[in-house]
């Protein structure tokens, strides 16, 4: 088969990242950027295209040989609804929305990297390209889950990765165990019997409560978890129904938590329901606990991290390679495909330079794209081998 020039390649994945970038849509809304992903897969030759999995969700797939194993690559489309502050000729066109977290650059990789394996092959088995949507909102990948992913587009383990600022790019990290976190999100809300702002005693206002449990909340991680448990509770919105003179007699605390094992997440949530309570109760107040959990935590297989570390050592440095040293506490939808195989989520340095991942100035950084794009094939060919 006919080799693709590498410099083609790269500028062919930079005018799709930057047009991707100019046409940000929010999850469950990438109408336009599954088209052009469906119409780029389509071109390249693949066997089969499927578009609409799990709302707007693409699959690609590609055989070679007679092989009956399969290794999924997985890239996420969404933006955010953050204003982008740019000046790029290709900053976002979709006022309020933008790709503040690089899912640009991880879908122009994942379209290389089938263009790589269609026109190349060098595997011998299946490999599907999974495009999902709505990654931010961890509904993305339930949804694909949800509308028969597994039956109808069977494999064996999965890969995926995610640009990361700070690192540079050409570096490559993972680690087996543990990667991304559990992240749960809570709205307690406070009643009592709000009134003149001159005369607390004849009502039970919420403010001062709130502000006790805001403290309390903090014992969770520091007096009832573990110190060998990583998690954290932040407290991000604190709102009452009062106005300068007047008490409230509503306030609502909402917050996030992140932890790495279920019966943590568990324990955050007992906690938070017994604090809540008892705290309402010293100021004779009313409390309600809304408690979800939006991610699962993201473990990596340890066979297909060693497996990912080789791959990597053929297309980066090695001495670029390196075992990530902790688990983050952000979280990514990636996990719930694990639950159904094992796989390996990798991270891309993003350059020291990199504005941080959903901030309003972030941009992918291109230099990238082929370190993504060729990393990708080379796992699908070594898990593939011929
Ligand atoms: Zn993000
Ligand atoms: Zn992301």
């Amino acid at each position: 088969m006919a080799e693709l020039d590498p410099e083609t390649l790269k500028r062919e994945m930079i005018n799709w990242r930057r047009d991707l970038h100019a046409h940000p849509e929010f999850g469950f809304e990438e109408k336009r950027t599954a088209a052009f992903v469906a119409a780029k897969l389509r071109e390249f030759g693949l066997d089969d295209v499927a578009e609409g999995v799990g709302g707007t969700g693409v699959v690609g797939t590609l055989k070679r040989g007679t092989g009956n194993r399969a290794i999924a690559l997985r890239a996420d489309m969404d933006a955010l609804r953050i204003s982008e502050q740019s000046s790029a000729p290709y900053r976002s066109g979709n006022p309020g929305v933008m790709h503040a977290c690089g899912h640009d650059g991880h879908t122009a990789m994942l379209l290389g990297a089938a263009k790589l394996l269609a026109g190349e092959g060098g595997f011998d088995g299946t490999v599907r390209f999974i495009f999902q949507p709505a990654e931010e909102w961890g509904r993305g990948a339930l949804a694909m889950l949800d509308d028969g992913l597994m039956q109808r587009f069977p494999f064996d383990e999965i890969f995926g990765l995610h640009n990361m600022p700070g690192l540079p790019v050409g570096h490559f990290e993972t680690r087996a165990g543990p990667v991304m976190s559990a992240e749960d999100n809570f709205e307690i809300v406070l009643r009592g019997f709000g009134g003149h702002a001159a005369r607390p005693h004849s009502g039970n206002e919420t403010l001062v409560a709130a502000c006790a449990l805001v403290t309390n909340l903090q014992t969770i991680v520091s007096r009832r978890l573990s110190p060998a448990d990583i998690a954290v509770v932040s407290v991000t919105e604190l709102i009452t129904d009062g106005t300068r003179n007047a008490l409230p007699g509503l306030a609502r605390i909402l917050g996030d938590t992140r932890s790495f094992r279920p019966e943590v997440s568990a324990a955050i949530e007992r906690q938070m329901r017994t604090i809540a309570e008892g705290t309402a109760a010293a100021y004779n107040i009313a409390a309600e606990v809304h408690y979800t959990r939006e991610f699962v935590p993201l473990h990596n297989d340890a066979e297909l991290v060693e497996a990912a570390f080789a791959a990597a050592k053929k297309i980066f440095d090695p001495g670029n390679v390196a075992v990530a040293r902790e688990p983050m506490t952000a979280s990514e939808d990636f996990a719930r495909f694990l639950d159904h195989v094992p796989g390996c989520f990798v991270f891309l340095g993003n350059g020291e330079a990199s504005a941080p991942l959903h901030n309003s100035s972030y941009d992918f950084n291109d230099d990238g794209l082929v370190f993504g794009a060729s990393f990708h094939a080379a796992i699908a060919r070594q898990r593939l081998g011929i």
